[in-house]
């Protein structure tokens, strides 16, 4: 229906929402990424509304001068608006503005964001099963996937369980941080909300993702703490994927060759934990996870 109300009465009363969020980033009442979550999940919010060279106006100490070299850094225009930001501005802009919460004194403690890959067979499950086990406070990131789910499978605990188009739509509206296409078949994501939300709690989260999915995240997220999850040694691992029994001889092969180039891929990372003994891999990885 339409809103009976003059259209002019509509623009005052949107302008002045805005200048309430404006005010409310000043008085660091709200944090800009709160605020430009808010846009990028609502396109009709205030916040949507707010220009970009407005929004970064009315952080602390980001004034006329500033303005322009960073939105030039970010390969923003001053006049877009927050909600009209593409994937690739919302990713840098992200990333602008969590390195800088991290480099500001004075402000809560921010959590660790950490990652944990490896080669396939190596073992990631049963260490991310162990960590739940021992640090029942630890939060898990809860991925996305268009897969089916697997016989005791709970949606929205183990996966959320989507639909291709629900996938799409995830990813057209930048909700998500990562995804890839894992094992040629399905995709798998990280929605980008929880993980926002954590770190500006000051909580930490750990997200259990294929090695294209932990390139991105350092990419959006530079300050994400990388983890490979190393085996004690290929035969090990080989006799690890024989093992379990659960691929055919030609799908080990497979899963091998791929192992073998993802083992190139551990130089990227900024942490290797030998999976030797799952309860010490364990706490390997949760030390990480506190702040220094
Ligand atoms: P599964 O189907 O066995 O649960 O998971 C298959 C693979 O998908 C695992 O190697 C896992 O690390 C990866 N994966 C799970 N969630 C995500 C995600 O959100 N993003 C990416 N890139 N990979 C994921």
């Amino acid at each position: 229906m339409r809103d009976p109300r003059d259209a002019s009465v509509i623009a005052v009363e949107r302008r002045r929402a805005r200048a309430t969020l404006k005010r409310a980033i000043k008085t660091a009442e709200r944090t800009p990424l709160s605020v430009a979550h808010e846009g990028w999940e609502s396109p009709k919010s205030p916040a949507a509304g707010l220009r970009i060279a407005e929004f970064l106006g009315s952080i602390s100490g980001i004034g006329s001068v500033k303005i322009p070299r960073i939105l030039d850094s970010l390969g923003i225009s001053p006049r877009k608006r927050l909600g009209a930001l593409g994937a690739r501005q919302v990713e840098a802009l992200t990333a602008w503005l969590l390195a800088r919460q991290d480099g500001r004194v004075g402000t809560p403690q921010r959590g660790r964001l950490v990652v944990v890959a490896g080669p396939t067979a190596v073992g990631k499950g049963t260490v991310v099963a162990r960590i739940r086990e021992l640090h029942p406070e630890v939060k898990f990131s809860v991925s996305a996937t268009t897969r089916a789910p697997r016989p005791g499978e709970i949606d929205g605990e183990h996966y959320h369980f989507v639909t291709d188009d629900e996938f799409d739509r995830l990813v057209e509206t930048s909700q998500m941080l990562e995804w890839a296409v894992v094992h040629g078949r399905h995709r798998y994501g990280t929605p980008r909300g929880p993980i926002v939300a954590a770190l500006d709690n000051g909580s930490s989260i750990i997200l259990e993702i294929d090695i294209q999915g932990a390139r991105q995240v350092k990419k959006a997220m530079p300050d994400a703490i990388l983890v490979f999850l190393l085996p004690p040694s290929w035969n090990e691992l080989v006799r690890r994927l024989q093992a379990r029994g659960t691929e055919s001889p030609d799908e080990q092969y497979r899963r091998l060759a791929t192992a073998k180039v993802e083992f190139d891929a551990q130089t990227e990372f900024d942490v290797t934990v030998v999976n030797d003994n799952v309860s010490e891999a364990a706490e390997a990885v949760v030390d990480l996870m506190a702040v220094g």
